[in-house]
């Protein structure tokens, strides 16, 4: 077999969590990992694999509900399918829901007359006492239908098999003027459902009542219920973080001790300068070891138990939750999602507004996103709260104020990115509203190491790695600066000083202000920019817990309302760089990313000016 000779060339196509991933990487060996939501699947995958020595090339394309080509996603696969360039599709459904997907299934056949069909989630089905009978339904549509558990990869090998014989015409597929009713989509959208219920009629049986999904759906998205159990797991979410950082963050900081002990001997033994000494060890070793201590135990806690709860499949309740909210505000439930996904990443929750019809909506939904603090500003607000607020009081263990804290300050940016929405949609970005046409995934039982693992990866790791990258040079220009002396000041006062009025008229100081504008490329280095300068210019001391951090900050004249005012300026300020590259991509408007710049950084500075001058008022 030629290595570069591509035989046969196949499109994936499916629905949103149907498992598509799960089946490209059985097939072609590659673990690439396209989310759940249509948005971060953005370009397109490829990969290969061989059956009977024939190389085949599978595209993956983005997982969409339908072809009308209202969004990006569904352009692109319509587009993909329309042009001829696959010699075969493979579709994927989720049987559980297997009448909702035929319709999607009927739309792909109008485009691409040579297909598969794979039966995802096969195990799962079975186990609902779903009988799907696979060579009725194979002769309904005209084309072959095959089993799969893509987890198991059970099935997979036939798969293979029966693309091959359907790409070199062995298998021949019999849908030619079968499916006319799909290629004329606005009209035939209900001719489409009736089909695709016929045929599931026709080709499955329960022999079990279906339970579970509904009986937990029925408390998780229930009026009475729905939004106080979410408060709550989010309350457990935060109380395991705030419980569980503490240890490990001693444990970092004790080890980090010792391994500064090393190599200051080392660098002794070598007669190394001082000057060296100072600027690698004191600035460059110190900043790093604060930063992976303070940041990475909250962020290892956090990110893995968020990406359970996003692998199981509630995440969608909550858009549905909130819909009604959304939409008195203007907004579309959807938000909610480009909500959740901008917790991870302002970026992906900007690509993610994509799943947003209309124009205008999606406008308010990228606009807002920033006011959902990210990856790299939780470990701020934690931090923050860790130190400030969470006492043993009021009969309270401090774990579980940290945790109603955050609660309650994720609570306050969905109350902002509500009233902002609304302000939104009254003046400058108004629109029609439209549909809310959110469906519900089955839950799942997430696959939890891999999904812990992946999460530690994808997130925590990243994070820590961005903020290690930045901050180990700018821990040398910092401790440069701390040590280059101007007219008798060091540059880093200097600089301090020229913002610290203004720092000072918001609650905060020039330190922080200047943290947060070098901050501009990624969020994570806000907090090592910070601890850089308070350490370079003040003693050196080794980190040794939350603590320690905090005698930091409040030798440097930091109080509870500079806390408030950190945590306010954390969650409303200028998105990063590439979230703000982001926004001019898919608006494609500099107005647009301006304003997404400025509105929080002006209702940030409002806030924070409000109550600084109300404490000066109360003190
Ligand atoms: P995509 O959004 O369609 O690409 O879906 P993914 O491949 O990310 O899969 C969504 C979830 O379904 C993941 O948690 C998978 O582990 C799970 N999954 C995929 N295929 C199967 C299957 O055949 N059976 C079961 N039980 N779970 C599956």
């Amino acid at each position: 077999m030629n290595e570069t000779q591509i035989d046969y060339r196949v499109a994936l196509a499916g629905n949103p969590n149907v498992g598509k991933s799960t089946i490209f990487n059985a097939l072609t060996g590659l673990h690439q990992h396209t989310g759940n939501w249509t948005g971060k699947t953005v370009s397109l995958a490829t990969g290969f694999f061989s059956a009977d020595n024939r190389r085949i090339e599978l595209t993956d394309l983005p997982g969409t509900y339908s072809m009308t080509a209202f969004s990006e996603e569904e352009n692109v696969t319509r587009l993909f399918l329309e042009s001829a360039q696959a010699d075969c599709a493979v579709i994927v459904i989720d049987s559980n829901v297997i009448e909702r997907n035929l319709s999607y299934v009927l739309e792909v056949l109008s485009l691409q007359s040579k297909a598969v069909l794979c039966l995802n989630m096969s195990d799962e089905a079975e186990k609902k006492g779903m009988h799907i009978n696979a060579e009725k339904l194979s002769a309904m549509l005209g084309i072959p239908v095959i089993k799969t558990c893509a987890v198991k990869k059970t099935g997979v090998k036939e798969l293979k098999k029966m693309i091959l014989s359907v790409c070199d015409g062995t298998r021949v597929c019999m849908t030619e003027q079968k499916h006319e009713i799909a290629s004329n989509h606005g009209a035939a959208a209900y001719l489409l459902s009736q089909r695709s219920k016929a045929i599931c009629e026709a080709c499955v049986t329960c022999s079990s009542p279906k339970k579970n999904a509904g009986r937990l759906d029925k408390i998780l998205t229930s009026k009475l219920t729905g939004i106080p159990l979410m408060l709550l797991l989010f309350l457990l979410l935060f109380w395991l973080t705030a419980v569980g950082a503490n240890y490990p963050s001693e444990w970092l900081g004790m080890l980090f001790g010792k391994v500064k002990e090393w190599l200051s001997l080392l660098f002794e033994w070598m007669n190394a300068p001082a000057f060296l000494t100072g600027l690698l060890i004191d600035g460059v070793y110190t900043t790093l070891s604060w930063v992976v201590s303070v940041m990475l135990p909250p962020m290892a806690i956090f990110f893995p138990l968020f990406a359970l709860l996003e692998d199981s499949g509630y995440l969608p309740r909550i858009a549905f939750n909130l819909d009604a909210v959304f939409a008195r505000c203007g907004a579309h439930g959807k938000q909610s999602l480009t909500m959740a996904m901008g917790l991870g990443c302002n970026a992906c929750g900007v690509t993610g507004c994509r799943i947003i019809e209309s124009p205008q909506e999606r406008t308010i939904a990228i606009l807002t996103n920033n006011m959902m603090p990210c990856n790299g500003r939780f470990p701020i607000l934690i931090a923050m709260i860790l130190m400030f607020f969470a006492h043993a009081s009021f009969g309270l263990a401090a774990s579980v104020q940290a945790a109603l804290l955050m609660v309650l300050l994720l609570m306050l940016s969905v109350l902002l990115t509500l009233g902002m929405s609304k302000l939104l949609s009254l003046t400058i970005v108004r629109g029609a509203p439209s549909g809310f046409a959110l469906e519900l995934p089955p839950y799942r039982k997430p696959q939890v190491l891999k999904t812990i693992g992946r999460s530690l990866l994808d997130r925590a790791l990243f994070v820590l790695g961005r903020a290690v990258i930045v901050a180990a040079p700018a821990g040398a220009v910092i401790w440069l600066c701390a040590n280059i002396d101007i007219g008798g000041q060091s540059v880093l006062k200097i600089c301090t000083d020229f913002f610290d009025p203004f720092g000072r008229f918001i609650g905060l100081d020039g330190v922080v202000v200047m943290a947060f504008l070098l901050g501009f490329p990624a969020n994570e280095t806000v907090i090592p920019i910070m601890l850089m300068a308070y350490l370079s210019s003040g003693v050196m001391t080794d980190y040794s817990g939350y603590g320690e951090l905090l005698s930091l900050l409040t030798s440097n004249g930091w109080t509870w309302v500079t806390a408030v005012c950190m945590c306010v300026m954390t969650v409303l300020h200028f998105p990063c760089s590439t979230t703000c590259l982001t926004i001019k991509k898919e608006t494609g408007s500099i107005k647009w990313t301006l304003l997404a710049a400025a509105i929080p950084t002006a209702l940030g500075i409002m806030l924070c000016a409000l109550i600084a001058a109300v404490s000066r008022f109360l003190a």
